[in-house]
């Protein structure tokens, strides 16, 4: 077993693809020496699976927020559902946020973007939360 601690920082576990696997693609992230793993929701949905398997796995950890590609005008709602789930149990960050123009060619949902990213970092910075995502191809924000 390694001395140190590998932390993989940004992971999709909570994506159906894994589903009903987590507990052996844990097992063997832990075995090669990735003993933390935080996993970055993506849209309320993801959000709330990646609380779950926090919630349900030790040395997994979760990140809530809303991804560029799937942002929409984020309302009171919304910012109290990702402000309760912050409460819960090894919830360490906003994300995944920011900005992502690579995809997303259209001006005025640039602008959806970047006004929703700032927002999700404003909710950071109140809940002292790291803000994590990305800015086209990989940006990761730390307050
Ligand atoms: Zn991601």
């Amino acid at each position: 077993m390694a001395d140190f601690t590998l932390v993989d920082t940004h992971t999709h576990l909570n994506d159906s693809k894994f589903a009903g696997s987590e507990a052996e693609v844990i097992a063997r992230a832990n075995e090669a020496g990735v003993t933390r793993l935080i996993n970055m929701g993506d849209t309320l949905q993801s959000s709330a699976k990646a609380v779950e398997l926090a919630a349900t796995y030790d040395g997994v950890y979760a990140g809530v927020g809303i991804h560029p590609e799937e942002i929409y005008e984020l309302g009171t709602a919304d910012d109290e559902q990702l402000t309760a789930w912050t409460r819960e149990k090894r919830v360490v960050a906003i994300g995944e946020i920011g900005l992502d123009y690579y995809w997303e060619k259209d001006e005025e949902k640039r602008a959806l973007q970047r006004r929703m990213f700032i927002h999700q970092l404003d909710l950071a910075r109140q809940l002292q939360r790291n803000g994590t995502g990305n800015l086209q191809n990989g940006l990761v924000y730390r307050r």
